[in-house]
């Protein structure tokens, strides 16, 4: 992997004809070392966001010692790249296979679970194990958050009470876990969760002794500014405090996204223009897939030596492949002379961006290199840093 001061720098020395990952392990860092420091209980990474063995390294150095893992190749990765982490299997609905493998070659402790028969095959692919933590996950609303994730998985809630007195028998550590969405635009969005995890106690009086608030942490992207993290931080202890559980009960919380969506940016090439609309060298099928599916919005800049002096205008984009899908809408503001050959960095590419690309019509190489300037935008640094920083945009 190569070494570069800028995305500026990359640009005008190297003009690359691929698009080009820029990593920015210090902005990965910044953003553990927050979580580790300030969020009032344990933070484990959701390793799906990105599962980059250099991200994961990052993370551990900055103190993440706990990994969110949902597949048997996140499993086999992360005991690969970090021997010492603990893994916790979240995802709801598991092979059999998986738990076993998980359980017995890799030691993994921590299952998640949803239902009565996940329960059963936990039981069975352990053998009967009676050192495990397992967490019931309840249904929450995703109403404050850009993506749902409220219908896939959650107990029952006729079902639930049950499900926690039968897997309280099972555990050796029971707990409740949600995820309120990705993307969380507020704290409330924790604080009616953490009301059903209540209702939930209260209802099947079970002692917990692990209450885990999932992901849905935010980053910032063009017109979702969140309100700081502390604000979280500060809902989320507060009701986490007021629970009737026992005093030695953990707190846990599962960010993706809010760790590392700093970490990774795209430098892509303009390769022809229509109208309004740029033919670029990164798609779809490449680190763009939330833009051109569910039209996220991410922040662009022209890279260019000498800045342009025109007024911005919205474009959108073209992916490489032949497939009309391939489009992303925005509408991304880049000066009003952008043309075949310029460079655009597009920002806060870290989480489910540069993580879903695929080799599609053969255009799946990817270049990464290391850079030193800030991310486009950062949930981590004070104002006065940020405007002192070349690349960063005002969102
Ligand atoms: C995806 C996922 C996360 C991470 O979500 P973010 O919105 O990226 O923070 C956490 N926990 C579980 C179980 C997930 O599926």
């Amino acid at each position: 992997m190569h070494n570069h001061h800028s995305a500026l720098g990359l640009a005008t020395t190297q003009r690359p004809v691929q698009p080009v990952t820029l990593l920015r392990p210090h902005a990965a860092h910044r953003a553990a070392r927050f979580f580790a420091e300030k969020f009032p209980g344990k933070s484990l990474y959701a390793v799906k966001a990105n599962p980059s063995p250099d991200l994961l390294r990052v993370l551990w150095d900055a103190g993440i010692t706990h990994y969110d893992v949902a597949s048997m190749g996140e499993v086999r990765l992360v005991s690969e790249t970090l021997p010492d982490a603990t893994l916790c299997f979240m995802h709801p609905v598991k092979a059999e296979e998986a738990i076993a493998e998980a359980y017995f070659v890799h030691g993994v402790k921590t299952f998640s679970l949803d239902s009565y028969d996940e329960l059963l095959k936990i039981r069975r692919a352990t053998k009967n194990a009676s050192d495990l933590n397992l967490l019931v996950r309840i249904r929450v609303s995703s109403d404050h958050s850009k993506l749902s994730l409220a219908t896939k998985f959650g107990a029952d809630p006729d079902e639930l009470t049950h499900l926690l007195f039968e897997t309280r028998q099972a555990a050796d550590a029971l707990g409740i876990c949600f995820h309120v969405g990705s993307q969380a635009m507020s704290p409330a969005a924790y604080s009616d969760a953490l009301e059903r995890v209540r209702d939930a106690i209260v209802s099947s009086a079970v002692t917990v002794d692990i209450v885990d608030v999932g992901g849905g942490f935010p980053s910032a992207y063009p017109g979702m500014e969140p309100p700081a993290l502390e604000a979280y931080f500060d809902v989320i202890h507060e009701k986490f405090e007021d629970l009737p559980i026992s005093y030695s009960a953990e707190l846990w919380c599962e960010p993706g996204r809010a760790l590392c969506a700093e970490y990774s940016s795209v430098l892509v090439r303009v390769e022809r223009r229509r109208g309004d609309a740029l033919y670029i060298n990164d798609g779809a099928y490449g680190a763009l897939f939330d833009a051109a599916h569910i039209g996220w919005r991410y922040p662009v800049k022209l890279i260019r030596a000498e800045e342009s002096a025109q007024e911005l205008a919205p474009f959108s984009f073209y992916g490489p492949t032949c497939d009309d899908l391939d489009h992303m809408a925005g509408p991304f503001m880049l000066p009003a002379d952008v043309q075949p050959g310029d460079f655009i960095e597009i920002g806060m590419l870290g989480a489910y961006g540069c993580a879903m690309r695929t080799g599609f019509n053969g255009f799946g190489v990817e270049d990464r290199v290391v850079v030193y300037d800030e991310p486009m935008a950062s949930l981590y640094t004070g104002a006065a840093e940020q405007a002192g920083a070349s690349n960063v945009v005002q969102l």
